[in-house]
């Protein structure tokens, strides 16, 4: 059974409105210590010799109590509170949709104002609850500029780059949902790992390249694993690339996650055809960046993802090229049965087929877990994902867009 919660009220919709008609505010959640302290010294309301204080409490409402109004920061005077409110922002973008999968997974639509591209944009998050461990599956680019020809996503055209906050708000909202910051009550019925945090991983594997945009992922995940804030481990934050090369060293060097290769394919000719960015960036380059990648050893390892596609990439001697391939680097492949979607001309392999590939790398010593197929009844596994601006009748983004551009002229 799926559950779908349209949570598209009227007050939801009034919000909105009103945010379009607002003046231009600044938004605190995205920005590193040292921005945030020139936000609120440059804004006239804290002084210079108090910003360092100033920033170590925003940084703790917002990030280790999860507060989304600055009503809620008791220990600041009222009156910098509402100074605070009249210049800047900490709210929660809007949920369109929340749709939970009877297997637990939950998928939600984030609509964010427009940034430029004159349009609010809509992305989806994926939440996958299991026994020790709840992952959350975050998207870095609205639609994608490639065109993998197996995935959902890069069947819709790049609309924009998310910033470092709509980044992170995935991971809040998410948090606010499921009762994951402190003094919150987890929904009753909800399916959550038994003991600890309810969301304890991130993987960038929902909408978009996340290495197409750099630098708003670097500061959101920087700011995700900061020790005194959402303090999540980066050893459970994991990037999936499809292989933009030359920003490979700088992801371990600079925010220091664990990397997840697109592989799909053992051959160039292959792997030209389903990941189009091979192109580009060949096998050679892609595995000696792998090599390469900081901090790597049997204990870091990179994860090399697998998608199986009836008759294309499934052989055993797509199995024995694969091993072959990675020789030497310290590895684990995923093997991830193909999700359709609608249109697709693409099978996934028999699951026979599936099993005799997965023993065939087991047995060449690389742990090799096939990927469950999480929320498929929900559209939210692997792949699946597209934004629902594409669903969004004509009319009704004609009428939001003029709202926004006559609120505040925001092009
Ligand atoms: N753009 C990044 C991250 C997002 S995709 C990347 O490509 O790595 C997350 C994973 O799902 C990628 O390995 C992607 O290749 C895979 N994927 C895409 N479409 C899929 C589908 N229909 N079925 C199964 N896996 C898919
Ligand atoms: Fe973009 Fe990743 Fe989909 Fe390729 S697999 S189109 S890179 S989202």
């Amino acid at each position: 059974m799926t559950l779908s919660l349209d949570l598209t009220t009227d007050a939801t919709r009034d919000a909105l409105r009103a945010r379009a008609a607002a003046p231009f505010k600044g938004e605190l959640i995205g920005l590193s210590r040292e921005e945030l302290a020139e936000a609120l010294v440059s804004s006239g309301i804290v002084p210079e010799r108090q910003a360092k204080m100033r920033v170590q409490q925003l940084w703790h409402w917002l990030y280790v109590r999860g507060v989304s109004d600055f009503a809620d920061m008791f220990n600041i005077s009222k009156d910098l509170r509402a100074e605070l409110a009249k210049h800047f922002t900490i709210a929660r973008p809007e949920i369109v949709e929340e749709q939970i999968s009877s297997d637990g997974t939950r998928k939600w639509l984030f609509r964010f104002p427009p940034r430029g591209a004159g349009r609010p944009v809509e992305i989806e998050t994926v939440y996958i609850p299991e026994e020790g461990r709840g992952t959350l599956c975050i998207s870095s680019q609205v639609g994608c500029t490639l065109t993998c020809s197996f995935c959902h996503t890069g069947t819709q055209k790049l609309v924009r780059n998310l910033t470092a906050e709509e980044i992170l708000a995935q991971l809040m909202t998410a948090r606010d949902r499921l009762g994951d910051f402190p003094e919150r009550d987890t929904p009753a019925g909800a399916i959550v790992p038994a003991e600890g945090r309810k969301i304890s991983n991130i993987v960038m594997m929902g909408m978009g390249e996340p290495l197409y945009n750099f630098e708003a992922v670097k500061k959101a995940l920087l700011i995700a694993s900061d020790g005194d804030g959402l303090a999540l481990s980066r050893r459970r934050i994991t990037l999936s690339t499809s292989g933009v090369v030359p920003e490979i060293f700088r992801t371990g060097e600079e925010i220091g996650v664990m990397l997840a290769i697109s592989l799909h394919a053992t051959n160039d000719d292959l792997r030209d055809l389903l990941v189009p960015i091979n192109k580009k960036y060949p096998l050679k380059d892609l595995i000696d960046a792998c090599r390469a990648y900081p901090g790597l050893s049997n204990a870091r390892r990179i994860t090399f993802e697998y998608v199986m596609l009836k008759d294309v990439n499934d052989s055993l001697e797509d199995a024995k090229a694969l091993v072959k391939l990675l020789k030497g680097v310290p590895a684990k492949i995923n093997l991830i049965p193909f999700n359709p979607w609608p249109g697709t001309n693409y099978q996934c392999s028999d699951w026979e087929t599936i099993e005799k590939f997965a023993d065939y790398i087991n047995n060449a010593g690389y742990a090799s877990p096939i990927r469950t197929p999480r929320g498929r009844d929900i559209l939210a596994a692997c792949g699946q994902l597209k934004s629902e601006s594409e669903r969004m009748k004509k009319t009704e983004r004609l009428a939001l867009e003029a709202m926004m551009i006559a609120g505040h002229g925001e092009a």
